[in-house]
Parts: structure tokens; sequence; C-alpha cells
């Protein structure tokens, strides 16, 4: 069995949810299918919490109308029959019923915000089953909140959504495609949450580690993991072939096409991700496995949002165990620590999660010397092979480097990055500048 992801794109208009219909029905195989929300609508529904708890009813209640709006006419191109509008409707009028129904709840808490968040991915999987139905197509729709769920610390229950998942399938041999959302879960609590913007490439992965299955595709708008970001980069190109490890760095450090998790339920049951072009279904993309190939230098990412930490020790040389303490702040305040460089008296961190940055330098401000912070950092991440014997790879980095000033640099730590700090106003120059340094082109 497979699991394919179809992301907000490829569901984004009525032509493409009949495009995905043929690809999913073209490969005979038996197949679990996690859909997006359509393209814009998570960003919508976020707005619309946010007018509502700012107690702006009349503003929610106009974004819901023009949100209602570009449904109903998507439902009257999406179906070809009567019958099949007449379900579309009732779909959407009984989301949007629950949607207008938060409107009347105050106050409006982060329960409620989340429920309205998770409207974008039950509307479109209904609608699409729905239209799966109106086709003739063997399938049937898995509710992602009886099988997907986070524990306390909002990470995923992959033992539980193995045990549910393999139950539901069982009842329901006679399918071949099955429909569930991305993105939604319940947490301890039993409400409703989710796994963060983008996160529907993560339900895919767990979901296809669960059931072990035989590949996880992620359809998207683009043919495959660029070695550099097409957003910020003109001449970039797709890398055919990728590591866990390497995909799992280029993901976790900024590259936008797979949510920064998708690759550790995958790695962990050994489970191949393929990464697809909705538009050009023909096209290779990229295959992420076990097995490497030797090009040197694969690909780059970037991630903003950075806090770097400079913090001395106050006894000087010799400082055993000024490490622990320092990391142990990190740990006490659960925030995770990107990079790190050291001198011999001297740790430079960086965090991405500046939530609970004063508390840390206020303890951390009690047995070490702390440097003013530099918040809008950005990580530039550089992966592939580095064969620690081999010589001239971080010359290359630093030859491109030339002109763009560097913060911290990290190299060693693993045969496959190196990453560096720079102010995020300096990214796109070094992007761009690592780009034509670090490849060939004709
Ligand atoms: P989906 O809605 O299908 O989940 P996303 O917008 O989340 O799609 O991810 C696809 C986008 O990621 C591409 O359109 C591209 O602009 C962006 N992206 C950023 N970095 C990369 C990269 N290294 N390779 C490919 N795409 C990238
Ligand atoms: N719809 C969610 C988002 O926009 C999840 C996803 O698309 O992966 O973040
Ligand atoms: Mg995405």
């Amino acid at each position: 069995m497979q699991v394919w992801k179809f992301g907000g794109t490829s569901v984004g208009k009525p032509e493409r949810m009949h495009s995905i219909r043929n690809l999913i029905t073209e490969d005979s195989g038996r197949k679990i299918v996690v859909l997006s929300a359509l393209s814009g609508t998570t960003n919508s529904l976020i707005s619309i919490g946010e007018s509502l708890k700012s107690n702006n009813d009349a503003e929610a209640n106009e974004k819901i109308d023009s949100l209602y709006a570009h449904y109903q006419s998507f439902i009257k191109e999406l179906y070809k029959t009567e019958e099949g509008y007449t379900k579309g409707k009732t779909i959407i009028d009984n989301e949007f019923n629950f949607i207008r129904s938060l409107v009347n709840i105050k106050p409006f808490t982060l329960k409620q915000e989340k429920e309205i968040v998770a409207e974008g991915e039950l509307l479109s999987t209904q609608m699409f089953e729905a239209y799966l139905q109106e086709e003739g197509v063997s399938s049937a729709l898995l509710p992602a909140l009886d099988f997907m769920l986070i524990d306390a610390d909002n990470e995923p229950v992959l033992s539980f959504t193995e045990e549910k998942l393999t139950a539901m399938l069982s009842q329901l041999e006679d399918k071949q495609i099955f429909i569930t959302q991305g993105f939604i879960c319940r947490n301890p609590r039993g409400e409703v949450d989710n796994l963060k913007r983008g996160g529907s490439d993560y339900t895919a992965s767990l979901v296809g580690g669960a059931i072990r299955a035989e590949e996880i595709q992620i359809w998207t708008d683009i043919d495959g993991m660029h070695n550099n970001d097409p957003r910020i980069v003109k001449r970039t190109f797709p890398v055919r072939e990728l590591t866990f490890e390497e995909a799992a760095e280029l993901a976790y450090f900024g590259a936008k096409i797979l949510h920064p998790s998708t690759i550790t339920p995958a790695k962990m049951r050994g489970v191949p991700v393929r990464l697809k072009n909705t538009m050009e279904p023909n096209a290779y993309g990229t295959l992420i496995a076990d097995k490497t190939t030797d090009s040197e230098i694969k690909a780059i990412a970037a991630k903003d949002g950075i806090t770097a930490i400079y913090i001395h020790s106050t006894r000087m040389l010799n400082a055993y165990g000024f490490m622990r303490k320092v990391f142990e702040v990190f740990e006490n305040f659960k925030t995770p620590v990107d990079m790190i460089t050291t001198s011999e008296v001297s740790i430079a961190v960086t965090i991405d999660n500046a939530e609970n940055l004063d508390k840390i330098t206020a303890v951390l401000g009690q047995f070490a010397d702390l440097e003013e912070h530099d918040r809008n950092q950005s990580i530039i991440c550089i992966v592939g092979n580095f064969m620690a014997d081999k010589a001239g790879i971080a010359l290359k980095v630093m030859e491109a480097m030339r002109d763009i000033p560097i913060r911290m640099i990290a190299y060693g730590a693993s045969e496959h990055n190196i990453s560096l700090l720079v102010d995020t106003k300096h990214k796109n120059e070094a992007l761009n500048a690592l780009n034509e340094g670090l490849f060939k082109f004709d």
C-alpha cells in the first residue's frame, strides 16, 4: 500500500481535483490519499480566527461569507451531476454552519481557533470523496481525528496511529482508495489540534510509517526538492536522489517543500519518500531513501527567525561542566538549540523558538556573561557528502561567501552538513552567491 499526499495547490481548483482523480486511479495500487486544504483556505481560516479573537464579529462574518462564496463556485465546477452537486452543497453548508456557530462562542479561545483551522482539510477531503463517489471510484473516507494524536509535548503518537489505522483498514478490505485529512489531529485533552503549518506532509509520513507503506509520495507544485530555494534563487534544478538524513536536514533548515519533521517517521520505518509534481506527473521528482549518490554538494536551504545567543564563562579557562549547565537551561525551557559553536571560554548557540528567551537569558546570566543576542538571523544549511578527508569544500563555501558577513560556522559534526549563520538581510544574497559558487551550470 502507498500513501499519496496532495498539497493546497494540487487541490486548489476544481480541474486540479479532476486531475488528481485521474492520477490516483491510473495507478492501480491501493492507497491512502492525504489531502491539504484548498490553497488559501488555511490562511483565510486563521484570519477569521484573528477577527474573532479581537471580538470583531462583523469582520469575521464578512470573511466567512467570502470564503463560503469561493466554495459555492468551486463545487459548481467540481461536480458533473445534480446529485454530486447536492452532496457537495450539503458538505459545505454543514462545515460553514459549524464555522458560523463558533462566532457566537465567547470568549474565543485557542480551542476554537484550532477547530476553525481544521475546517480546511475537513472540507477538501469530504468534497473530494463525494467527487470520487460521483465518478464511481471505490473509495472510503478515514477520519484523521480518529487516528492522529499528539502527546502533551505536541509529538505525534505513532503507535496510536498504527493501532487505529490497522483496525480501520481491516474493516474496509474491499476498498482501493482511502481519503484522509492532512494536518489535523487530536491532543491529549481530546480536542481538535494540528501538526503546525504545512503539517499535511507530516501526516503522510506518519501514516506511511504507521502502516509500513511501500512508498510515501508527496505531490506538490514543483518537480521535487531543488538544489536551492526557487523562490529566491533563479537557476535551481531538482535533485534526483537524497538520503533520509540529507532530506531531513533540508526540511528542518527551511526547504518549504517539506514540513520540517516529515522525514523522521519515514526514516524510522524505512519507507522511501518520493516528491512529485502534480502539474508534471511524468517528471522524475526526488527520491528520498537510504541509498546515496556521490555528488558532493547537493542542496542548500535557509531557515529564518533565528536568534543567536552568546554566552561567556565567568570562570575563564578549564571550566568543565559549563556546557552541561548551559544546555540544561535550554532543556528546562523546552527550547531546542539548532547551531552551536564554541571557543575555550565562550559558546554561541541559536534557537528558533524565542518564546522563553527572557527567562533563558535571566537564568544563564546567573552563572555566565551574556553578550547582546542577535535576532533576525538565518541559518543557511549546505547539504551533501563532505567526507572528512576531502579538502577544499570549506574553501569553496568561503569563497562564495567572500562579500557576506558570517556570524557563525558549524562544520564537521556530520559529513553532510555545513551550517552558516547570517543576518537575514544578507540571506538572499548568500543563497545566490552559494548557488553560483557551489554548483556547475552550462
Ligand atoms: P504544498 O501546498 O503542496 O504543500 P508548498 O507550498 O508547501 O506546497 O511547498 C512547495 C513549494 O516549496 C514550492 O512551490 C517552492 O516554492 C517551495 N520551496 C522552497 N524551497 C524549495 C526547494 N528546495 N525545492 C523545492 N521547492 C521549494
Ligand atoms: N493546510 C495546512 C496549511 O496550510 C496544512 C498543509 O497544507 O500542509 O498549513
Ligand atoms: Mg506544504
